[in-house]
């Protein structure tokens, strides 16, 4: 991240549920920013609370503590009219380009909703944005005609991508925005992302359950693990030399295997624990290939700068002697 002032900040964001007598911590005092035009990825295995850090963000759910900003303004702060900005602000891709679209609804009532559900246009503007929109992702005007269920699953995601593009948002919520497409149509739909970040300076933020996918899109990278951020810095640095076990058995699982490669990898054994009992101390120790001994066992590491590992900060006893700042 550059040093524009950011455009999303989260500080401390925690969202607890109560299931039964049990407290499940999906999100568990979770912090980053997003400068304006960036890339931030969230990733993790299903349970880490990536998907709950987007909701939060969206505004689809609220957090139990923590704040959000967007442009230095606390979203818990809006009124009427910030959160109809908020809107047109903050928009959203989802996994399913199925389950996002209305299927009864021509591709121009959905792509033109925000903007009649926030903004007073006449006919022949909203036609006019609804081309653009459509022009923008790749397809034809005409299409504005058509109904979700006459276009292919690479196409559908582009009326989705048209829909969230259509009030000029500043920021995308990405959720899984490829993993149920086509292998052979997610680098189309990747470039298309990249393509309309460079045109209108969007600041995204991608929730990913493998690196892979990220490394192609991602300024910045968080990875999380049952509710808490474990290792957070710039994309390249964290593909070019891991820090946290658990981010080096990720990028393990991501990278295809080759019987030349000197197997000096860290594999993931067991499964994600339940967060409805996550392990004592760090959460990672039951599975860590890493362990060094009962610190491990009692104390959660803080997420702290890594000397020698430029802007990251990584949460592991590991480094704990040559932690800095
Ligand atoms: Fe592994 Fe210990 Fe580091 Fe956790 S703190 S990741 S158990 S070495």
């Amino acid at each position: 991240m550059g040093d524009a002032a950011p455009l999303l900040e989260v500080r401390e964001l925690t969202r607890h549920f109560r299931v039964g007598k049990a407290q499940v911590r999906a999100v568990d005092g979770v912090s980053f920013a997003v400068a304006p035009g960036d890339t931030l990825a969230l990733v993790g295995e299903s349970g880490c609370g990536k998907t709950t850090t987007a909701r939060l963000i969206l505004q689809l759910d609220e957090p139990t503590a923590g704040e959000i900003r967007l442009d230095g303004r606390d979203l818990r702060q809006l009124d009427r009219a910030g959160l109809r900005q908020f809107r047109n602000d903050v928009q959203a891709v989802f996994q399913d380009p199925w389950s996002s679209l209305n299927p009864r609804m021509r591709v121009r009532e959905i792509v033109a909703e925000t903007l009649i559900c926030n903004q007073r246009l006449g006919r022949k503007e909203l036609d006019r944005q609804v081309d653009a929109a459509l022009t923008a992702v790749g397809l034809r005007p005409d299409h504005a005609r058509n109904y979700p269920h006459e276009f292919s699953g690479g196409q559908r995601q582009r009326v989705a991508i048209a829909s969230a593009l259509i009030s000029r948002p500043r920021l995308l919520v990405l959720d899984e925005p490829v993993s149920a497409l086509d292998v052979s149509i997610r680098s189309q739909i990747m470039n298309l992302f990249k393509d309309l970040q460079a045109e209108f300076g969007m600041s995204y933020v991608i929730v990913a359950h493998d690196l892979g996918t990220t490394r192609y899109m991602a300024d910045q990278i968080a990875v999380m693990y049952l509710g808490r951020i474990v290792e957070i810095g710039p994309s390249e640095e964290i593909f070019e030399a891991p820090k946290h076990p658990y981010t080096k058995a990720l990028l393990a699982a991501a990278l295809p295997s080759h019987p030349d490669t000197p197997h000096d990898r860290e594999e993931l054994a067991g499964e994600i624990p339940s967060p409805l009992e996550p392990p004592p101390g760090c959460h990672f120790h039951p599975r860590c290939p890493a362990f060094i001994g009962p610190v491990c066992e009692t104390d959660y590491p803080d997420l702290d700068p890594v000397e020698g590992a430029g802007a990251r900060r990584v949460a592991c006893h590991l480094y704990r002697g040559a932690a800095v700042g």
